[in-house]
């Protein structure tokens, strides 16, 4: 039977259609909409592009957004100074500091700072530690890697029991992903790139989940036939037959894995729009959650 193709834009543009009319919903109560505060250091044009996607994103839903855009140069202090502001401003209900920061600047203190119920990005030690621990939930997941979680659960793939490789153990995807499929029952593998025999820890895998940053890295010949296969990676590569010079791939050799597995996710418009969509879901929750709290 042929693959199942996830289309991440198919499924994020019918996710952003009913946050948008929550959004209008808690507006309509609150006398203001949801907010989102953003902080920008440098001038990485991967970072730079990724906040305008999520402030065009948040505007199109009926969003509130507020950027603190700093230059490369920008101190601790100010970059502190910028948290503190978004904390303070009641307007603004989440919060996300667009990583990588700068390497002068301590990221570990600046994620702390994020005052916990505005922890949009959920990367504050205090949720991260609730989702790796039994019985808690966090206030807040993070967002790849609830669009994974989303995904999953859009194609009903079965989780409890099933053998979930996660390849990558990053603090933004891999490691919370793992967390997220762990507590959704999946018996779970992490590798990255000290494993050793990749392929064959891969080949067990009935999820895999691919966060390496690496073009077309794992074969259509890893995976098992029927695997379930969410591809994170955003890779571009050249190419002179395209337009633009370039293109996407993901982490997975797609036309090699299509025969052999049951889904797998499209690269673009695959998690990529999922991820914007989760941080609006989350502002949004971040938003209710305050004005319930009153
Ligand atoms: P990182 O570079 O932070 O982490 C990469 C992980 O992959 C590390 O754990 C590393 O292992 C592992 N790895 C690297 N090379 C190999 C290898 N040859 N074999 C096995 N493991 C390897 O990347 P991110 O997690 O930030 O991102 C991963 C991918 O996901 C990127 O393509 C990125 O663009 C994409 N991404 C997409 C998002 C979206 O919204 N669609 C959001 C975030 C990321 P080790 O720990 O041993 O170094």
């Amino acid at each position: 039977m042929a693959a199942q193709i996830i289309d991440g834009t198919v499924i994020a543009e019918r996710l952003r259609a009913e946050i948008a009319q929550e959004a209008a919903r808690y507006a309509a109560q609150a006398g203001h909409p949801p907010g989102l505060g953003v902080v920008l250091v440098g001038d990485n044009p991967a970072s730079a592009s990724y906040v305008r996607m999520k402030r065009r994103a948040c505007e199109r839903a009926g969003l509130h957004s507020v950027g603190h855009l700093l230059p490369a140069t920008a101190t601790q202090a100010e970059v502190e100074a910028a948290v503190n502001d978004l904390n303070d401003t009641p307007a603004i209900h989440g919060i996300l500091v667009q990583l990588p920061l700068p390497d002068h600047i301590d990221e570990e203190t600046i994620l702390r700072l994020v005052s916990l119920d505005k922890d949009v990005d959920g990367f504050h030690p205090i949720n991260i530690g609730a989702l790796a621990m039994k019985g808690r939930d966090p206030l807040f997941t993070p967002a790849t890697p609830t669009g994974v979680m989303v995904m999953l659960r859009e194609i009903e793939a079965p989780l409890t029991g099933a053998n979930a490789v996660v390849v990558g153990r990053s603090n933004i995807v891999g490691l919370p992903v793992a967390l997220m499929l762990l507590k959704a029952n999946a018996t779970v593998t992490i590798v990255h790139s000290r494993t050793r025999d990749l392929a064959a820890v891969i080949r067990g895998g009935d999820i895999v989940i691919a966060a390496i940053g690496r073009p077309e890295f794992i074969r259509g010949a890893w995976l098992k036939p029927g695997a379930v296969v969410i591809d994170v990676g955003t890779n571009k590569i050249d190419d002179p037959a395209s337009e633009r010079g370039y293109r996407y791939v993901g982490d997975v050799a797609f036309e090699e894995a299509l025969p052999v597995v049951s889904a797998i996710s499209k690269v673009p418009g695959g998690v990529g729009p999922l991820t914007i969509t989760m941080l609006l879901d989350n502002t949004l929750k971040a938003a209710w959650r305050t004005l319930e709290s009153r």
